[in-house]
């Protein structure tokens, strides 16, 4: 599941609680312990901690493209300085650590040594983060394991499909054959009871009626049943 989240700060804005300086990311309000994972690949550049200022507990991934990417107010870190990370790699949690008002990840962008608005890759950051287990859930590392997830995912998916289909195919079926079965007996009760009246038997030919009625009742309802 993506990332649940709503953009608590926009990049640019003049904000009190940051001494009326200009806000240089965005801030994404979250559930603390949230998944973060990296949205690139590249390597870590970074990993900080500046306690109770600032953004606290923080991840700089520098991207093959040679942009910074800063996350910021995390819980816990899961990767060091100078380690390559790929897509889906998880960087670590959420948190509410530095200067913070409440539960958010602060995501920034640097490029071409200033900051940049970074709005366009929160799509990104809702599609690679959130509730996605670990770094794989088959515990390969790097991109082998984001595709070895993917996998998983869509023949979990698929298989849970195709046994969905299977079972009401066989159930159809199973109503079919209990459709024909009633035919057969509605009509050899009938039959046996046509002679049985023409042989003499007082009540034949109105118990076979009975017998009829009853077995089209059971055909009209298990045609419906099958269909
Ligand atoms: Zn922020």
């Amino acid at each position: 599941m993506p990332m649940k989240f709503r953009v608590s700060s926009e990049y640019g804005v003049l904000e009190e609680i940051r001494g009326g300086r200009e806000h240089h990311g965005v801030d994404l309000a979250m559930p603390q312990g949230t998944e973060l994972h990296s949205i690139t690949s590249g390597t870590v550049e970074r990993v900080v901690n500046h306690g109770a200022d600032n953004i606290g507990r923080g991840v700089i991934v520098r991207t093959d493209s040679g942009e910074l990417h800063v996350y910021g107010h995390m819980d816990s870190v899961a990767v060091h300085a100078g380690e390559r990370v790929f897509p889906g790699e998880l960087l670590g949690m959420s948190g509410n650590t530095g200067h913070s008002s409440g539960p958010h990840l602060h995501f920034g962008l640097i490029k071409d040594g200033g900051f940049a608005d970074p709005t366009g890759l929160i799509p990104d950051l809702q599609r690679y983060s959130g509730e996605i287990a670990g770094p794989s859930i088959l515990g390969i590392k790097g991109p082998a394991g984001w595709v070895a997830d993917k996998v998983v995912d869509h023949a979990a998916e698929h298989v849970a499909h195709g046994a969905r289909e299977h079972i009401i195919h066989w159930l159809s079926e199973a109503a079919g054959v209990l459709v024909d079965l009633s035919y057969g007996i509605g009509l050899i009760g009938c039959s046996v009871l046509i002679i049985l009246g023409a042989l003499g038997l007082r009540d034949g030919y109105r118990w076979s009626g009975l017998v009829f009625g009853a077995y089209s009742l059971i055909r009209l309802l298990g045609g419906g049943l099958s269909r």
